[in-house]
């Protein structure tokens, strides 16, 4: 079946009424689709409600909704079951879910946790944190000139001490696709605990995480096409059933008392508040829309990024690519000559093209390439070849310009 981007392209608002617009930002986040923007509509409009404390029809309905939504991120990450999936604000909060919630609890003085280099700043703060709070230690896996994992050294760095590997699937930064499955076996065979960091491949591949076998997943999802301020924490009940809670309050608890709180079993326990009903709602109309394209989604996006990196190599010898891996998402990552990345972000944005400038919340990775910053273009399954052709031209010009 041929890829039809232009009616997909159709279904999202902001790209069909922005016509000269070149969106190359979806890593940052990716554009709505209607039928998304009509999930989070008629909630408010028709099925308002708070959920779990209702009794009357629309507070149920409105809980059947979430839960059915919770059903919906399992079935996407291929959970065992739904209460291994707990909603979060997005992968940021899912991750300092894990390293305070587990990490408070089983972590000590002379444990390892185990980073990548090209771990994005939500994936290293949040361990950071509980690093300074426990006496664990971080300890940090390179990457290679060209981008990719050194997956040797990083198993050489797993030990008995390794108490928890991080890593992302899917470079921000780079677009360098992680082995991640081949990383996790090497965790577990030394006893330790695997968290995927999938924001950003979550837009991109689906996600298996009994193939992958890790412990924890995390994916926000405004990178694929969701609401923001809407996410996942994938987790394995017999892990998430023996953490203590994240943050305390309302819907969390079984009954509270003075003299001593009980707790909620999983996912509940870890979604204390009021939650972001209408975002999870949002969010597994999102999961089914996107899940409905691949794999052609993904060929097509493939296929872009193949596109676009061979006509700049061929029109413009002076553009430098970081992250050449072999395995990468459709991410292009470069400099302009001496041009200032900034310079050419701001220019790219007068010829209507939106891309991302500077250190991408991945400073340790820039720093390992001995810059400050890149340009970044993000190619979506919405993006056109002729949208690549109008990149490469505008960059021609922006080059003629210094
Ligand atoms: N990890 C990676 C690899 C990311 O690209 C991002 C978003 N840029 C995050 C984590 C954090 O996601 P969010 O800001 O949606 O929580």
């Amino acid at each position: 079946m041929s890829f039809d981007v232009e009616k997909i392209r159709s279904a999202f608002p902001l790209l069909r009424e922005n016509p000269t617009l070149v969106y190359l930002d979806s890593a940052a986040t990716a554009q709505k689709p209607q039928c998304v923007i009509d999930a989070v509509c008629n909630f408010y409009a028709k099925h308002n409600a708070n959920i779990h404390r209702g009794l009357y029809r629309l507070s149920q309905q409105a809980t059947a909704d979430f839960e059915r939504a919770r059903e919906r991120v399992a079935a996407f990450l291929n959970a065992r079951e739904s209460r291994e999936c707990v909603f979060t604000r997005g992968a940021t909060e899912a991750i300092n879910l894990v390293a305070a919630s587990w990490g408070g609890a089983n972590l000590c003085a002379g444990d390892e946790i185990l980073l990548t280099e090209m771990e994005h700043h939500a994936n290293i703060v949040p361990w950071q944190l509980v690093a300074g709070r426990t006496g664990a230690k971080i300890v940090v896996a390179p990457m290679r000139d060209d981008g990719s994992l050194d997956v040797p050294a990083l198993k050489n760095l797993i030990s008995e001490k390794t108490k928890i590997v991080g890593v992302t699937q899917t470079s921000n930064a780079l677009g360098t696709v992680n082995p991640v499955k081949e990383i996790c076996a090497a965790a577990h065979a030394a006893g330790a605990l695997t968290l995927v960091d999938a924001a950003q491949s979550a837009a991109h591949f689906v996600l298996d995480v009994q193939d992958i076998a890790c412990d924890f997943l995390v994916f926000s999802g405004h990178k694929v096409c969701g609401p923001t301020g809407i996410g996942a924490l994938y987790a394995r009940a017999e892990i998430l059933e023996k953490m203590p809670p994240y943050q305390g309050g309302g819907d969390m608890i079984e009954t509270v008392d003075f003299a001593g709180t009980t707790f909620r079993g999983i996912p509940g326990r870890f979604e204390a508040g009021t939650p972001n009903i209408a975002g999870a709602i949002g969010l597994g109309a999102a999961l089914d829309y996107v899940s409905a394209l691949r794999p052609q989604a993904q060929a097509h996006e493939e296929a872009l990024l193949a596109y676009a990196t061979k006509k700049i190599r061929a029109e413009l010898p002076e553009l430098r690519i970081f992250g050449t891996a072999e395995k990468k998402a459709s991410v292009i990552s470069f400099h302009l000559g001496e041009i200032h990345p900034s310079d050419v972000g701001m220019l790219l944005d007068t010829f209507g093209v939106a891309v991302r400038v500077g250190h991408h919340c991945a400073m340790p990775l820039m720093k390992r390439l001995g810059i400050t910053g890149t340009v970044r273009a993000s190619f979506a399954f919405y993006n056109t070849f002729e949208e690549a052709d109008r990149f490469v031209g505008a960059l021609k010009k922006v080059r003629e310009m210094f």
